[in-house]
């Protein structure tokens, strides 16, 4: 990305192995997420920044000190990268590894090929080489679905919650599907655009709410006997977004935050007197990994639906300005 707006595929150099810990990857599929539409929309500084943070691919070189995956192996990454063996990494905060880096600042995983630091922490093989359809739903789990999942688990989501889930993007609708299976009885949509609405329907919601603000406060607040939601997951990022989950829970519930924020201030106040639980932030999307491979492996699950439009990696622009335009939920990216 040149500069919001101008995204280009361009010919780079290969990527060498450089430390002894590093893998070299053939990306299989890569996709856009909903958080490249920040700079894309000029809402973050971007200047001639490499893209992409999910990836699923053949590990095609590794370093001598490399142990857990071999060159031929199909792995799925995690957005960032860790060492899985620092302090943090061990309690299961691996994106605040205390050697940590984000994939998307300086790997770019929207490529043929990707250098992955801290292999052996990063990357998860899977069982065998996947059936073809397998490959959304392994995407998926590098970064939307493990989001999705981070959310639920932060908001507490389980048998006899209700969750409400704000946000119908992509992640919004993996909370939909995490908290279907965390074992939530009720879980409340809030989205106005029908074609999500079914998708989350697919997923596990029970009920769908349109409205937004405070007036989607109020009809969670109407579900609830007045009470609010039990859990609620907040997958968008704005101030709007995080004082509508924040005000549909109920006293003593969990809000799971994993929209990134932008201008977003809690008033400490009405905080103090919510009496909730707030807990979120980059997801530690490689804790959930192992057993998300499995169920996908396993075709108990079927995350890679939210894909809505597959596009050849030279176009790639495409992909950005169908989202952008809200015309595709989330682009995958085929090499
Ligand atoms: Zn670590």
């Amino acid at each position: 990305m040149h500069a919001a707006g101008d995204v280009r595929v361009e010919e780079r150099e290969d990527p060498k192995i450089i430390e002894p810990t590093d893998a070299i990857i053939r990306v299989t599929a890569s996709c856009i997420c909903g958080s490249d539409l920040w700079p894309y929309r000029g809402l973050e500084p971007v200047k001639d920044q490499v893209m992409g943070h999910e990836y699923v691919g053949v590990v095609e070189e590794i370093g001598p000190e490399v142990k857990n995956v071999k060159v031929g192996d199909f792995v799925v990454g995690s957005f960032v990268i860790s060492d899985n063996t620092c302090e943090i990494c061990r309690s299961g905060y691996q994106s605040r590894c205390v050697h940590g880096e984000f994939v998307a600042a300086t790997v770019g995983t929207q490529s043929d090929k990707a250098r992955i630091p801290l292999a052996d922490g990063t990357l998860v093989a899977t069982p065998g080489q996947p059936d073809p359809g397998l490959i959304p739903s392994l995407l998926a789990a590098s970064d939307v679905l493990g989001t999705g999942w981070f959310a639920a688990v932060a908001a507490d989501a389980g048998p006899g919650k209700t969750v409400a889930v704000v946000g119908d993007g992509a992640v919004g609708l993996m909370g939909v599907l995490a908290a279907k299976q965390l074992g939530a009885g009720r879980i409340i949509a809030m989205s106005r655009n029908p074609q999500r609405q079914e998708l989350a329907r697919f997923y596990g919601a029970t009920d769908i709410v349109q409205e937004r603000g405070d007036e989607g406060v109020a009809k969670i607040k109407e579900l609830t006997n007045g009470l609010g939601a039990h859990s609620v997951i907040e997958a968008v990022g704005t101030q709007e977004s995080m004082m509508q989950a924040i005000r549909s829970t109920r006293p003593g519930g969990h809000v799971g935050f994993v929209g990134v924020a932008h201008d977003v201030e809690l008033p400490g106040l009405e905080l103090f007197f919510a009496d909730i639980h707030l807990h979120g932030g980059p997801a530690p999307v490689r804790r959930f990994l192992p057993d998300l491979i499995q169920l996908i492996w396993d075709r108990k699950i079927d995350p890679g639906k939210v894909f809505d439009l597959t596009l050849p990696l030279e176009e790639a622009a495409e992909g950005y300005k169908a989202m952008d335009e809200r015309r595709a939920i989330k682009v995958l990216l085929t090499a």
